[in-house]
């Protein structure tokens, strides 16, 4: 039976690293997919790993439809065993209703790669619907490290090295708006995620692992604004 399966993970934890190991593993089977992705920090109509390795893939808008690509390419004559959806969470409800559609009536392996919470700790509205629908959610176990050594399990956006936890719910990273802020983002553990204080602020405050736990005191948790 064909599945929709969403591996799920903070960021840096290899979630494009592993599509491209899927992908490869797929091909030297001679099966045949299509990979997607949307915002990629390559650029457009790429998947990009952070230890190096690239793709071709289709550039997902907020227009396409997954079902009608699929059927484009079966009425075609192409084959089409899989596809791979990288950046998954930055997909509309109604594309991995599509998703799922295609797993169901087409019998097409549906995989896809994102981070489950923005900055703000909410869901994106991809990987929302993906708890609702997919047969399976896989957490990536390839941890992510926080600056303190532990697990990260948050992504905390940085500007100009002061962390936020207000403002659009998508900026890609590494960029200089048009305010000229750099905008960047950092893999957290909760506790350091919930008192915000992301590596630079550490290091400000010279914090370092050796003298955890009495951090705490050095940055309690903000007040609920
Ligand atoms: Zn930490």
């Amino acid at each position: 039976m064909a599945e929709l399966v969403f591996f799920s993970g903070t960021m840096d934890c290899g979630k494009s690293t592993l599509a491209l190991q899927m992908d490869h593993n797929h091909r030297a089977r001679q099966r045949v997919g299509q990979i997607f992705t949307k915002l990629d920090r390559m650029g457009e109509s790429v998947l990009s790993s952070r230890l190096g390795l690239s793709t071709q893939a289709h550039e997902v808008t907020d227009e396409l439809d997954f079902w009608d690509v699929v059927v484009e390419h079966l009425t075609h004559g192409q084959r089409v065993d899989y596809l791979i959806c990288d950046e998954a969470q930055f997909y509309t409800g109604a594309q991995i209703e599509q998703l799922a559609r295609v797993v169901d009536e087409l019998g097409i392996d549906v995989n896809c790669f994102g981070i489950t919470a923005d900055f703000r700790t909410e869901l994106f509205p991809g990987a929302k619907r993906l708890f609702e629908l997919a047969d399976r959610v896989q957490v990536l176990q390839v941890a992510a490290l926080c600056w303190c050594g532990e697990r990260a399990t948050h992504n905390a956006r940085i500007i100009d090295g002061v962390m936020v936890v207000e403002g659009e719910q998508v900026v890609v990273g590494d960029t200089a708006t048009a305010t000229e802020s750099l905008v960047e983002y950092e893999v957290l553990c909760r506790r350091h995620y919930m008192r915000r204080m992301n590596s630079h602020a550490a290091r400000k405050a010279s914090v370092t692992p050796d003298v955890l736990p009495f951090d705490l005191d050095v940055c309690p948790v903000p007040p609920r604004a």
